[in-house]
């Protein structure tokens, strides 16, 4: 392993404290001194980032720098473009209707907003849902999965509303027979519904079609439930695969969907794009004097640089790059699963992911190295356009010999993780 004080290496502390008493005689507490120690530290932990679905390194920084003299913000509605004139709205409405078009929803049909990133989408969706059925029936129930990100469960207690907690199947996807026993148990009452659209841990989708249709079986009829689809991640997967079974897609009765902008599409900055029915918006608010507009966004002031990079990478991109961009890293994935598979590590890989859920790593040094998000006894990688075979290559290397050392002892071996990841994918002693 490389020296751990040239990975894991901070800028001292006391450089870095706002008010520094000590004496200065190397310049180490000059600002700058400690911005260019700032960035030569990201451009070496950048090369050790495998857990998380962000796109660790933006190409285009030179091109985006000078706005960031203004104050851009785009307050209130994106659609209604009034008193405060530094904002980048026409962006964001181009960006919105990208999104439209993608996920089939007429622009005269749709409205939606760029937010802060996937979990303000979730708490939008979610809330929408809950308000716009409320007429019907005040108390909503809300049904996620187990598997669901942590947003779901703070909507739920932010909100206060009840939340059904749904078996996930191994694969992460959601178990549609506990739906439908618990939609059993709460019937009368309104469904709001969080589907998954890859799952944060293991990459899981949910079968929406399927979902659909236990609604129908358990006759909540389409006034009755609400769909919120939680894309954060895989939003931009799905859609450039074929044969995926179930897209996401406005011609089917859901009512919302929101995607993370810093995730595949690239932005370093948190975003998301939230888009919903515009018949269901209405009921949120009222008209606001102050900022002469209606009040539907949950951020007051909003970020209006991240329209712009959005904008700029689906310029750039298009099509046709995003799609290249995802069939490069879902190889990358398998390539990572059989190197994984091949030394005999449990792992598990789901079709259409670039998630590879592996035996967590008994060194914690190891995982904070590689920046991996561990749960139980797995952790995974995404393997996201950032990440090089390269990167890949040193990191398997490392894994094996670090093995080595950990199950020499003989006091370890690897934990059993049939239950987790299902017995095929296990390669325990038992399993093996
Ligand atoms: C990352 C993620 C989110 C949250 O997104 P943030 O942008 O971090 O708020 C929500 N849902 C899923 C499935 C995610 O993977």
């Amino acid at each position: 392993m490389e020296g751990k004080e040239n990975i894991l290496r901070i800028t001292p502390k006391s450089s870095i404290e706002v008010e520094n008493e000590e004496a200065d005689e190397n310049g180490q507490n000059d600002p700058i001194h400690v911005l260019n120690d700032f960035h030569k530290f990201l451009s070496i932990r950048a090369n050790y980032h495998l857990g998380y679905p962000f796109h660790i390194k933006y190409e285009d920084s030179d091109t985006m720098a000078p706005l960031l003299q203004f104050h851009l913000n785009n307050l209130g509605d994106p659609f209604v473009d009034r008193n405060y004139g530094l904002n980048s709205k026409q962006f964001e409405v181009a960006v919105l209707d990208w999104f439209a078009e993608l996920w089939d929803i007429p622009k005269e049909d749709y409205w939606g907003y760029i937010t802060n990133g996937g979990t303000e989408g979730n708490l939008h969706g979610i809330l929408i849902g809950l308000v716009s059925k409320r007429e019907l029936h005040p108390e909503g129930v809300l049904y996620a999965s187990q598997e669901s990100h942590y947003s779901i469960s703070k909507a739920a207690r932010m909100y206060r509303i009840k939340l059904e907690t749904v078996n996930a199947l191994v694969t992460g996807e959601m178990d549609c027979q506990d739906l439908r026993n618990k939609l059993l148990l709460n019937r009368g009452k309104p469904a709001i519904i969080n589907v998954n659209i890859g799952t944060t841990f293991k990459g899981g989708v949910d079968d929406i079609d399927l979902i659909i249709k236990i609604l129908e079986e358990c006759e909540f009829s389409e006034d009755q439930f609400y769909i919120h689809c939680d894309a954060a991640l895989s939003g931009l997967i799905i859609p450039f695969l074929n044969d995926v079974p179930n897209k996401v897609s406005f011609k089917k009765p859901i009512g919302s969907v929101c995607v993370s902008g810093h995730k595949f599409l690239g932005c370093p900055i948190p975003c998301g794009v939230q888009i919903t029915r515009k018949k269901h918006i209405n009921v949120l608010s009222n008209n606001i004097d102050y900022i002469a507009s209606k009040d539907l966004t949950i951020s007051g002031s909003r970020n209006g640089h991240t329209p712009v990079f959005m904008w700029y990478s689906l310029k750039t991109k298009g099509h046709k790059q995003l799609e290249t961009d995802v069939h490069e890293c879902l190889k990358r994935a398998c390539f990572l699963k059989d190197q994984l598979k091949e030394a005999r590590i449990s792992c598990m890989l789901n079709e259409f992911s670039n998630t590879v859920v592996f035996e967590k790593p008994l060194d914690d040094e190891f995982v904070l190295k590689w920046q991996l998000s561990c749960k139980g006894d797995l952790a995974h990688v995404i393997v996201m356009p950032t990440v090089t075979t390269e990167n890949l290559k040193m990191f398997i290397d490392e894994l094996k010999q670090s093995r080595l050392s950990w199950f020499q002892k003989g006091s370890f071996y690897p934990s059993c993780v049939e239950e987790e990841i299902g017995e095929e994918n296990c390669d325990c002693d038992a399993h093996f």
